[in-house]
């Protein structure tokens, strides 16, 4: 046979990347057709040996969208052969309808070199590790943004909520997730809720040391129970650390949406979202995510909770609690809520007041003296306002009653350094290298459960710095810390992981249905910040403070509902960590 193929050149240099691996093998398919296989360090090349031009047949794989490679024996004993699989997941043109989703492809070669089993499969082990090692280290690389690593091998556990979505997150796990897992060669312990916050009691009272990553397989609201349940612990400011991931698996997968949004790639839904979330988990990047702390004043008792995506009161708010009936079409509830509730629009009648980030950075340059330092407390309650006499404590698990006084006005995680090391160099060195090589928190999070320096008691007015909303009759008010209020609707479109903001938007009365419906169609796509719309406002803050009129109502905060009357917010900076890219 006439062979025509590109020759390897084991010496490129200048800048093209050398080849590191070459062989020639065939496939399980077919014994018949050979492939001459290349590796670098970004690519693997496959060509059919054939007598075609050369050139014609090659195709070439980037390891940025291999998730792993594994060799293993062949199931036929009489075979002499070995088996080496790559797992590519590159964006690929739909079939039928148009744009780019990942979709898997696997290339799986055959390796028999000699008559040696054992000898065959250690060449396919050799190109396993080699494709492994080389796919590790490509990394999709964002400007501004620094990544460390979870640990390899990573251990996951991993939260399943079975009722979240259309009731199908235990079958999507099984259908994507677990065959994801396996090609990239992470072990994994599968838990299913069993009830509305087992999982943050879980959290709450796990050995973390088990874990290298917490991954939560749901809507946000799983999400929302894990990272209370985290900051709920004694050792809150180590186990928030901890690096969390999402698997969009409800109706309302919001961040799932926004870290797909942040790699880059085109708006998907569904099994795409969920392929492109595992895709990123597998990569294992870790990056970091803002939390919001969240202060409500209701009665009898006053919570504080953390938030990782939005505050919402009015339309929004209403939408994401009716349309829960609506939860057998999945991710489409929204879009049927918000038909509905524009047809019965009303006003919400209230107070809103805010910290602009630009003023709240021009507070954290004057040189003030905390007024606030960390208290002595171990719940993650809000202390009255009238029991707050402690002065500087040290107690590692006290924090500063944000009711009660007035820090350094600090903007919070502005000391954060955005470069950290591979914590985990090896599983047991991570353990004991945890707490030491992460890098410094700001310094009013190092003290107390993350004190809320930049708020005052709700019985206080706020702050001469804050601006107070001269309206008080709203459509909405809507809080947002990432970029996607749901799969498709791109609520705060410049919104990061961790830009230490809060996107406030909120909508005046006066706006006719038509208008408000005609923005949450630019939503879609983000434009409605650009719509110039004259109700619509957006501010960037880094506090709010909203003080509802009427007694009865429904706030939400990442999608959940929670007690209704004032409330107040800040951002920190940087808080947990969250495995995206
Ligand atoms: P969805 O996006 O479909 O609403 P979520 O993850 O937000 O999915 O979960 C919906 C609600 O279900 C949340 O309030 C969550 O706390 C709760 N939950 C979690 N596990 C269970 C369970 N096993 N049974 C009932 N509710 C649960
Ligand atoms: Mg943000």
């Amino acid at each position: 046979m006439d062979e025509k193929r590109d020759e390897p050149n084991l010496s490129y240099r200048n800048g093209i990347s050398q080849i590191q691996l070459y062989g020639e093998f065939t496939t399980k398919a077919s014994r018949k057709v050979r492939y001459a296989v290349s590796l670098t360090e970004r690519d693997l090349t496959v060509q059919k040996i054939t007598s075609a031009p050369a050139g014609r047949s090659k195709v070439v794989f980037n390891l940025r969208d291999c998730v792993g490679c594994r060799a293993f024996k062949p199931d036929d004993n009489t075979d002499v052969g070995a088996y080496f699989s790559a797992y590519f997941y590159p964006f690929k043109k739909r079939w039928m309808s148009s744009g780019v989703a990942r979709q898997r492809t696997e290339q799986c070669f055959r390796v028999a070199s000699g008559l040696d089993p054992h000898l065959n499969l250690e060449e396919a082990q050799r190109w396993a590790r080699a494709i492994s090692e080389g796919s590790a280290h490509q990394r999709p690389q964002r400007n501004g943004v620094v990544y460390s690593e979870v640990c390899r091998p990573c251990k996951v556990l991993l939260l399943l909520n079975p009722h979240s979505g259309k009731g199908q997150a235990l079958s999507l796990f099984t259908g994507h997730v677990q065959r994801m897992l396996h090609e990239a060669s992470i072990p994994h312990t599968l838990v299913v809720t069993e009830r509305q916050n087992h999982a943050r009691e879980l959290v709450r009272e796990a050995d973390l040391t088990k874990w290298d990553a917490l991954v939560i397989m749901s809507g946000d609201g799983l999400l929302f129970e894990v990272v209370n349940g985290l900051m709920e612990r004694e050792d809150w400011e180590e186990a928030i650390q901890t690096p969390l991931g999402i698997l969009p698996g409800g109706s309302g997968n919001a961040l799932a949406a926004s870290i797909h949004h942040y790699a880059g790639s085109q708006p998907v839904s569904s099994e795409e979202l969920l392929v492109s979330c595992g895709f990123l988990l597998c990569k294992g990047l870790v990056t970091r995510l803002d939390l919001t702390s969240v202060c409500l004043g209701s009665a009898p008792q006053p919570q504080r909770l953390f938030s990782f995506l939005s505050l919402a009161w009015g339309f929004v708010a209403d939408v994401d609690i009716e349309s829960e009936k609506y939860r057998h079409v999945g991710a489409a509830r929204f879009t049927v809520g918000t038909l509905v509730r524009l047809a019965s629009l009303r006003v919400y009648q209230g107070k809103l007041a805010y910290l602009p980030a630009e003023a709240a950075a021009a507070a954290s340059t004057s040189t003030d003296t905390p007024l606030c330092p960390a208290s002595s407390s171990t719940t993650s309650e809000v202390p009255s306002a009238h029991t707050h006499p402690h002065p500087t404590s040290s107690s590692p698990h006290g924090f500063c009653s944000s009711l009660v006084c007035r820090s350094s006005r600090a903007s919070p995680g502005q000391n954060v350094t955005h470069t950290f090391h591979n914590y985990c160099n090896s599983n047991n060195a991570s353990k004991a290298k945890r707490g030491r090589d992460r890098p410094p928190l700001a310094p009013a999070l190092g003290r107390g459960r993350a004190p809320d320096s930049l708020l005052v008691p709700l019985d206080q007015p706020v702050p001469s710095d804050w601006t107070v909303v001269p309206e008080e009759d709203f459509v909405l008010v809507l809080a947002m810390y990432q970029s996607h209020l749901s799969e498709d609707l791109q609520a705060a479109p410049d919104s990061t992981l961790e830009d230490g903001l809060i996107h406030l938007f909120y909508i005046k009365a006066g706006i006719s249905r038509a208008t408000l419906l005609r923005l949450f169609l630019a939503m879609e796509k983000g434009a409605h910040v650009d719509a110039s719309c004259p109700h619509l406002v957006h501010a960037k803050v880094r506090a709010l403070r909203l003080e509802p009129y009427s007694a009865k109502g429904t706030i939400t905060v990442d999608g959940e509902l929670v007690d209704y009357g004032p409330v107040q917010a800040q951002v920190h900076g940087s808080l947990a960590r969250l495995i995206a890219s």
